[in-house]
């Protein structure tokens, strides 16, 4: 077992959800459920961004909805699991003949919900695969540090070291540079980052409250805080990582 490796029991340790699905309305839903139980997420909103995450990201599942703009579902999961990948699928599928095809052609999904769903059935569904698939997947994880610089960050045990020392940063402060460092070179939205830190529609963060976090990191960690050298201010949009 690999209960030291991943928090799966609460969430709380953010396993990282990726959800695809074309509807913004139906995303938000799931991205704003997930967020509140701890979990942290990435959203796509085709087949190919789907496929380009999942190869690029440490994603440990998958929330896969078949009917998709570009390819399908189904071709991402077959996709997927021709590369190797084998974080688990749940489809998201919109009536049992769709639900035939899923489990008939064993494209490799691990479960299904059907549409309509409640959020508190997805969110079971995603507790129960992380558990079964960290279970078996833990002789062959690798340990879950991300690096820049002088400056490492241990996924698992929630900690940020610089210069081998150990940093105190809040968990808003924590949970922003996991998700920037999660995406090198992509610059992200204000918005974006109060969806990922705070969850879909909280009134918590605004723009500047991000600005104030990303000032503290940037104490915290950068060598030179007024001159930037990783959290890059993007001008009039928000700020990226920069490995
Ligand atoms: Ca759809």
């Amino acid at each position: 077992m690999m209960a030291t490796h991943i928090g799966y029991n609460s969430g709380v340790t953010g396993e990282h959800i990726l959800v695809v699905e074309d509807e913004p309305a139906v995303a938000r839903g799931l991205l704003y459920g997930l967020n509140n139980e701890g979990f942290t997420t990435s959203w796509a909103e085709t087949g190919q961004r789907a496929l380009e995450l999942a190869r690029h990201e440490n994603i440990h599942l998958i929330l896969l909805d078949l009917r998709l703009p570009d390819i399908s579902g189904f071709d991402v999961c077959r996709q997927l699991r021709t590369e190797g990948k084998r974080q688990p699928i749940v489809m998201l599928t919109a009536c049992d003949e769709e639900v035939d095809k899923v489990l008939g052609l064993e494209l490799g999904a691990d479960d299904y919900v059907v549409k309509p769903y409640s959020l508190r059935e997805v969110i079971s569904r995603v507790r129960a695969m992380l558990r079964r698939a960290y279970g078996e997947l833990a002789a062959a994880a690798p340990r879950e540090k991300l690096s820049f610089g002088n400056v490492e960050i241990d996924l698992e045990r929630l900690l940020v070291f610089r210069n081998s020392q150990p940093i105190s940063l809040t968990p808003t402060e924590f949970r922003l540079l996991r998700y920037l460092v999660s995406n090198p070179d992509r610059p992200i939205g204000r918005d974006t980052l109060i969806e990922t830190v705070w969850g879909y529609g909280s009134d918590i963060g605004d723009d500047r409250t991000i600005d104030v976090h990303i000032r503290h990191l940037r104490e915290k960690l950068e060598d030179d805080p007024t001159t930037p050298r990783w959290l890059i201010t993007v001008r009039g949009f928000g700020y990226k990582f920069k490995p």
